[in-house]
């Protein structure tokens, strides 16, 4: 037994020292972004993140702060060198590539994003042009993570001007693992089905606190306005129509329409079943909350459905309003 224990050790040491090759390798020829920052791809960006700041858009407002001239929106970084819709033809084989098959083919399939860091050297200009250079940067030994046991692979991605100036750099990490190695599927399964995950709990506030704690005992509660009367949810301190803050509750009927909704297939949370309907329900009250949909197909929900409230009691501290289609 020990034997076999030590073999499977030498293995693995020798295919992380593989793995370690490939650190410092560059990936490919650099990446040249087809327009240089520009006025158009800022403005759309920042309409779109609903970003006011004058820096981006307004010559005037750009002069008199301290960039002196339109400056683009670090977080766009990216962009600048993104590769569009139709992927260019490519430039072969490349260390990336390769490092992904030597895991592939070690019966590590699965991939998955685990984060992505930033950084900016300098605030970038109109007419600046940036190409990148991509570095495969680290390679992890084998770990046991809860999806898999895998390797993190690292990727560091610097944008230059054409001078030669770096101004940002990414970091990308992301996990190559073997599918079914997990926790949640291991042959622990009956283990897991008994200490199923919990759903994530409500962010409790002083303002919302009294909506789950009616939950709790299957009340259904709207927030209405002492004042004028006016009801409102998601519960807030003060009332939008008449800005007074005394309140009360309605009991709601329960009863409502399917306003709108999504089937929300992926990424998959472990406390939840999918595919996992979401609907924005109209109650005939007439706020609007959000909860899932069920007793019925995912497939064969309707926006103007009339459904109905059921209550579900997650666990001790945990119950949600449901709606179902009416009966
Ligand atoms: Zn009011």
């Amino acid at each position: 037994m020990a034997t076999t224990t030590d073999a499977a050790d030498t293995d693995k040491a020798a295919f992380a020292a593989r793995l370690k090759e490939f650190e410092g390798r560059e990936v490919g020829a650099p990446e040249v972004g087809a327009d240089p920052v520009n006025q158009p791809m800022i403005r759309h960006w920042v309409e779109a993140i609903g970003d006011e700041n004058p820096v981006y858009v307004e010559p005037d407002a750009a002069a008199s702060s301290v960039h002196g001239q339109i400056v683009a929106p670090p977080v766009m970084l990216q962009a600048w060198v993104m590769r569009g819709v139709r992927p260019r033809p490519s430039s072969g084989g490349n260390a990336r590539d390769e490092l992904m098959q030597l895991l592939d083919d070690a019966g590590f399939t699965s991939v998955v994003a685990t984060n992505c860091e930033q950084e900016y050297h300098r605030y970038l200009h109109l007419g600046d042009h940036l190409s990148t250079t991509t570095t495969i940067e680290g390679v992890s030994d084998e770990k046991a993570t809860a999806l898999g046991v895998g390797h993190f692979v690292t990727t560091r991605v610097d944008y230059r001007t054409d001078d030669g100036e770096l101004v940002g750099t990414m970091r990308f990490r992301i996990l190559k693992f073997k599918p079914g190695t997990g926790r949640s599927s291991s042959r622990a399964q009956e283990e897991e089905e008994a200490a199923r995950p919990r759903r994530p709990r409500p962010a409790l506030t002083q303002d919302n606190a009294f909506w789950f704690e009616g939950a709790r005992q299957h009340r259904l509660l709207i927030q209405r306005c002492k004042r004028c009367g006016t009801l409102r949810h998601p519960p807030r301190p003060m009332c939008g129509e008449c800005r007074s803050y005394e309140w009360d509750v309605a009991d709601a009927s329960g009863r409502g329409t399917v306003y709108s909704f999504v089937v929300n297939h992926y990424p998959q949370v472990p406390a939840f079943d999918y595919p996992l309907a979401v609907g924005l329900i109209e109650l005939e009250e007439g706020t609007r909350l959000v909860a899932n949909v069920i007793g019925i197909d995912p497939g064969d929900i309707r926006i103007g459905m009339p459904v109905e409230v059921e209550w579900v009691d997650h666990d001790p501290d945990l119950t949600l309003p449901a709606f179902r289609p009416e009966k």
